[in-house]
């Protein structure tokens, strides 16, 4: 058991304790640590800041700019596609579709993409969408040169520690060079996939990435862990290792397997049996990002409710209110069911149907919503509920963060997969081929390496009998983890105690206290006798600062890689969470005019 002394609030919006002034003095240096798409959304939100007085260097590990890890050969092959078009995502230099019209023609051939039948509305693969990204990313740099803001990227640069200089005043970057000083570092180092049996045990794979470990054949059948967008990616690639897709005349794909893998198959393992749902049109490309709750709003509800902003009221605010407007009749459904009825609902009806059933009319619904640019309501309601609550989970009472985890989260994670149409196309032509299938593994499955280093699978079927299977291959896929604090790559900010864990207070205090007694170690037991849960990740305040264990932070440190920040920001929704992230963090650096940071964070 745990007392923990923070005196202050742990969720207070605390500001960035050292607002920086410009006139006549010097630069305000800022290191970005890491230089994928957060690092490029981050510096574009920083030049939109205009006239600041301001350095920046770049630490990037690779030797690219701007694609990061999804979008580069760490996280993609030629089959890889986004699930986002260019009229999803945030405003850059130029759009993808003029990108793409002045691109070169053997790049566009290779990627097999037609520039004169392209436009915004359509996905593209992950390598092309890296090459656009790094472009931007080059661009956006000689603007800033152009207007004398100096930028160092240091390339082939990995950081290996963060030091928060209290008494100087300054945050020193350490990296495979050396050490640089600065007044701001923001952290953008992203995706980190721990290895647990990988390079050790033949065959396992703690993830599908980089994806070209896969591209090799297996002539025989392979176990993924996931049914969402990371185990499509293995899926893409084990399928081209074994054998080809075929597209008719009328444009029906077929799955031809090579003779030299007879044996070859896959089976999904997933919780709750479903697969993604498909990408479909959106009304509003960008989700209502003015849908997210301001903060005043905030402030007055949590005022109301002991310090806690109610799930219950996010769930009205983002998602019942507009879907209200979008689908009246929808909303009349739905509209007095609580969330655990809703989800319910919504599940059964999921569950009527088998996986691969449910999927060949969803491809039916997006291919009409996708034809007629209409969207499909609900869920687009639920991707925007999704993308708004991100920002004010903190707030949430533990309790309710159970809730959006048991209860609404596996149904938003299904529905805003949005899997794009060639990679569902291409799981129904395995399916159809007899490669591919999915089993519903529950919530107690388990993956054992035995002494003999075989890989054995076991879970309980719906008849509650117990299965073990053993696998030559098996690819965990089940996406990016929400990793703990002690995953923090940056030592000195653990040993110095410039961090700590992230934790939501208990509305039920009592409840709170007696699991705190009966040893739940996830419970902690504040100085003031008060009880938190323990959640993924470390503690950040509104403006994505770091906070040390007294709530209190130097306003030196932003933290913007999200598996180490999960349980403040339950949902990983992409690009579009970097561009939000970005905003608030370049508006608490610059003391600037409430009416400006309002514009910025609209
Ligand atoms: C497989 C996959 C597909 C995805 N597809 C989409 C999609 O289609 N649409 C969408 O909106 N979102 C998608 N996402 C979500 C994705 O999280 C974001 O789009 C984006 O990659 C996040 O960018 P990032 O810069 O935070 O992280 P990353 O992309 O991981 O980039 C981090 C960068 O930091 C560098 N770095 C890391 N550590 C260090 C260090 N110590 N020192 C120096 N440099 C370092 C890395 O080399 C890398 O360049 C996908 C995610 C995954 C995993």
């Amino acid at each position: 058991m745990k007392t923990f002394i923070r005196c202050l609030s742990y969720n207070m919006a605390a500001p960035s304790a050292v607002p920086h002034m410009h006139l006549n003095s010097a630069p305000l240096k800022i290191g970005i640590v890491g230089g994928g798409p957060t690092a490029l959304l981050m510096f574009k939100k920083l030049l939109d800041h205009g006239d600041q007085h301001i350095s920046v260097d770049i630490f990037e590990k690779k030797q690219l700019l701007g694609a990061g890890m999804p979008y580069s050969r760490l996280g993609a092959l030629d089959e890889h596609v986004t699930n986002v078009s260019g009229n999803e995502i945030p405003a850059l230099f130029s759009s993808v579709e003029e990108w793409i019209a002045k691109e070169h023609l053997h790049t566009l051939n290779r990627f097999k993409v037609d520039a004169s039948n392209f436009n915004d509305y359509k996905v593209l693969p992950r390598l092309l969408f890296g090459r656009y990204l790094s472009d931007q990313f080059k661009e956006l740099i000689s603007r800033a040169k152009q207007a004398n803001i100096a930028v160092n990227v240091h390339y082939g640069c990995e950081v290996t520690d963060i030091i928060d200089d209290e008494k100087a005043g300054v945050c020193h970057v350490v990296h495979t060079n050396g050490i640089h000083p600065f007044d701001r570092v923001i952290v953008c180092s992203g995706h980190h996939w721990p290895k647990r049996h990988e390079g050790k045990v033949t065959g396992y794979f703690d993830s599908p990435y980089p994806p070209e470990k896969l591209a090799h054949r297996t002539d025989h059948p392979v176990a993924i862990r996931g049914s969402s967008l990371t185990a499509i990616d293995a899926i893409r690639t084990l399928a081209r290792a074994n054998g080809t897709f075929e597209k008719s005349e009328n444009g029906d794909l077929t799955y031809i397997l090579d003779n030299e893998s007879p044996n070859f198959s896959m089976l999904m393992h997933s919780r709750s049996g479903f697969l993604p749902a498909v990408r479909f049109h959106l009304e509003d490309s960008h989700l209502s990002k003015d849908a997210v709750l301001s903060a005043e709003e905030i402030a007055s509800v949590r005022a109301e409710n002991a310090g806690f902003l109610p799930l219950n009221h996010v769930f009205k605010r983002n998602f019942l209110e507009p879907l209200q407007v979008a689908d009246p009749a929808f909303y009349a459904q739905i509209k007095d069911l609580s969330i655990e009825q809703f989800v319910e609902k919504m599940m059964a009806e999921r569950e009527l149907l088998s996986p691969f059933d449910l999927l060949a009319l969803e491809i039916k619904e997006a291919s009409r919503s996708i034809r007629e640019r209409k969207s499909v309501n609900w869920k687009e309601m639920l991707a925007v509920l999704s993308y708004a609550m991100n920002y004010p989970a903190k707030h949430f009472s533990a309790e309710d963060m159970h809730r959006l985890k048991v209860s609404l989260m596996p149904l938003i994670s299904v529905v805003i997969a949005f899997a794009p149409q060639s990679s569902v196309n291409e799981l129904m032509a395995l399916y159809q081929a007899g490669i591919l299938n999915i089993i519903s593994v529950g919530d107690n499955s388990e993956v054992v390496v035995n002494e003999n280093g075989e890989i054995i699978y076991t879970y309980t079927d719906a008849s509650g009998k117990t299965i073990s299977t053993t696998y030559q291959t098996f690819v965990d896929a089940i996406g990016q983890s929400h990793l703990e604090m002690k995953d923090i790559p940056y030592p000195s900010l653990l040993s110095a105690g410039t961090i700590s864990p992230a934790m939501l207070k208990f509305n039920d205090q009592l409840f709170a206290q007696k699991s705190y007694e009966s040893g739940d170690e996830k419970v902690i037991k504040y100085a003031d006798g008060s009880y938190y849960q323990l959640v993924t990740g470390i503690a950040i305040n509104d403006h994505f600062q770091v906070l040390d264990r007294y709530g209190a932070t130097s306003g030196r440190i932003y933290m913007l890689a999200v598996p180490y920040i999960g349980g403040y920001n339950p949902d990983f929704s992409g690009l579009d969470f970097g561009e939000a992230a970005a905003k608030l963090v370049a508006a608490s650096m610059f003391p600037i005019q409430k009416s400006l940071e309002d514009e910025l964070l609209t």
